[in-house]
């Protein structure tokens, strides 16, 4: 009982955050591993100068985080000691950026290197709103203040590239060799200071492969709702690194088993209890997963246009079934939806314009008659719009045999294609010439009157 007390209690001081001032172990190559040549040539050319102007200068964060677990870094970001006047001052090729905190943009060769002056912790003074949520955080500090103020251990790393060693304030080094996401300081507060850090610990514990520690994981589920607080824009973008991060299938079932995923990306929860929806989801999450682990490009138009489409098709089908016209209807659909989700997602006009693009070609695969169908291929988002009908195949949505007749057409040659478009219909041509008043009306509205899919 004693020994579980005091390991407890040496658990307890483990994890509390450093007081600022107190030395961070310094660690060798020999132990975290990174090759200074693994270090962009920007990120290196930047501390070199700034430490021989007698500044500190480290990469910071993310990078070093991703180079000791053997992941390609995205970027490099720099955190020194000079201001940002100090670090204009030395760099020809910068502009500081900011208003509320100033950070420094400095180009070398092709890249932009973000250099952060080091930011103190908050204190008592600092601006909050009701729940707690730090609304203001632009104070100057120390390095140490620096590494607490960041959120999880394997975050707080400080990689010297001429030294090559690594400042690891809060035992960040081996909290990553043992695959654990440990918070500096005491969740609860740290969570109610900014409730994105849930979805972080939910984004980076599935990027990396860890467990999130149990004090930084229970308070989750409790505090989920403080989401709520956070303005859209941040959420979004926070979600968009989630979606994008090449474990979004993963990241997305954690969000789920912490309770996270009630309203943060509207819908997705509503989406995810639909079983034909939760395929669909899930397959288009794992299509952008699998593209960027192979390099590949892709775009949050076509992402969002899965996410949102069973809210699409369930609107689409009620108006189909109060009467409106399938085309129309459609069309409505897609506005209302869009709408509903551009108030709380910021979704940009440019994204929500490519995702409309997507969604209004739908209907006109199921046409595979006339020359309308070949003129189909050359639109510029035929190939977005055809990845998405293979989506709908796949879940079972559409027949797998009208996405093998689009990707055998979109294959063949002139020749092969006219032979492929199938005869007329004769139901369509005998209501053509035969019908009269009902069918003609229909037939006027050319293309846009083809079936759409069940
Ligand atoms: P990624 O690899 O996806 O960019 P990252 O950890 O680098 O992940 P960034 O948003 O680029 O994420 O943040 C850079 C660094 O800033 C983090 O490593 C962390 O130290 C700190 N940081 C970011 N967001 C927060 C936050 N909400 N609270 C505290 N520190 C944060
Ligand atoms: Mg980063």
């Amino acid at each position: 009982m004693i020994r579980k007390l005091l390991r407890r209690a040496i658990n307890v001081l483990r994890r509390a955050p450093s007081p600022p001032g107190s030395a961070p172990a310094a660690i060798a190559r020999a132990q975290h591993g990174i090759r200074r040549e693994t270090i962009s040539t920007g990120a290196r050319r930047t501390c070199e100068t700034l430490q021989q102007g007698g500044f500190k200068a480290y990469v910071v964060g993310g990078a070093v985080r991703d180079l000791i677990a053997g992941i390609v870094p995205k970027d490099f970001d720099i955190a020194t000691d000079a201001t940002p006047d100090q670090v204009r001052s030395l760099f020809r090729r910068s502009r500081i950026i900011g208003r509320r905190f100033q950070i420094v943009h400095v180009m070398q060769g092709g890249e932009t290197l973000e250099v952060s002056t080091f930011r103190a912790a908050h204190d008592a003074d600092t601006q909050k709103d009701e729940h707690g949520r730090v609304l203001r955080d632009n104070v100057w500090g120390s390095m140490a203040e620096d590494a607490a103020r960041r959120d999880f251990t394997i975050n707080a790393l400080y990689y010297d590239p001429v030294a090559e060693t690594v400042l690891d304030y809060h035992h960040g080094v081996a909290d990553l060799k043992h695959k654990t996401l440990r918070m500096i300081g005491e969740p609860r507060l740290r969570y109610r200071e900014d409730p994105v850090r849930m979805l972080r610990a939910v984004r980076l514990s599935a990027k990396l492969g860890l467990s999130i520690d149990p004090a930084a994981r229970t308070p989750i589920r409790e505090m989920a709702v403080l989401m709520e607080n956070v303005p859209a824009a941040r959420v979004f973008d926070e979600m968009l690194k989630l979606l994008f991060s090449g474990h979004a299938v993963d990241a997305v079932h954690r969000l789920r088993d912490e309770g996270l995923h009630h309203g943060l990306l509207p819908l997705l929860d509503v989406i995810l209890e639909q079983p034909m929806g939760e395929k669909f989801v899930m397959l288009a999450l794992s299509g952008t997963d699998e593209r960027i682990r192979q390099g590949k490009t892709t775009s949050p138009g076509f992402l969002f246009a899965t996410l949102l489409w069973h809210e699409v098709l369930a609107d689409w089908e009620a108006r189909k079934t109060r009467g409106e016209l399938p085309i129309p209807a459609l069309f409505e659909a897609m506005d209302g939806v869009l709408s509903q989700q551009t108030d709380t997602l910021a979704i940009t006009r440019r994204i929500s314009g490519d995702i409309k693009d997507i969604w209004a070609l739908q209907p006109r695969f199921d046409k595979r008659t006339g020359k309308s169908t070949l003129r189909l291929l050359e639109q510029a988002r035929f190939r977005a719009g055809y990845d998405f009908l293979l989506l709908r195949a796949q879940s079972g949505e559409v027949p797998m045999e009208l996405a093998d007749w689009w990707a055998r057409f979109q294959e063949a040659d002139i020749d092969q294609r006219m032979a492929m478009l199938l005869p007329e219909k004769s139901g369509t041509k005998k209501r053509r010439r035969g019908g009269r008043g009902r069918s003609a009306k229909s037939g006027e509205s050319g293309s846009n009157s083809t079936e759409p899919a069940a």
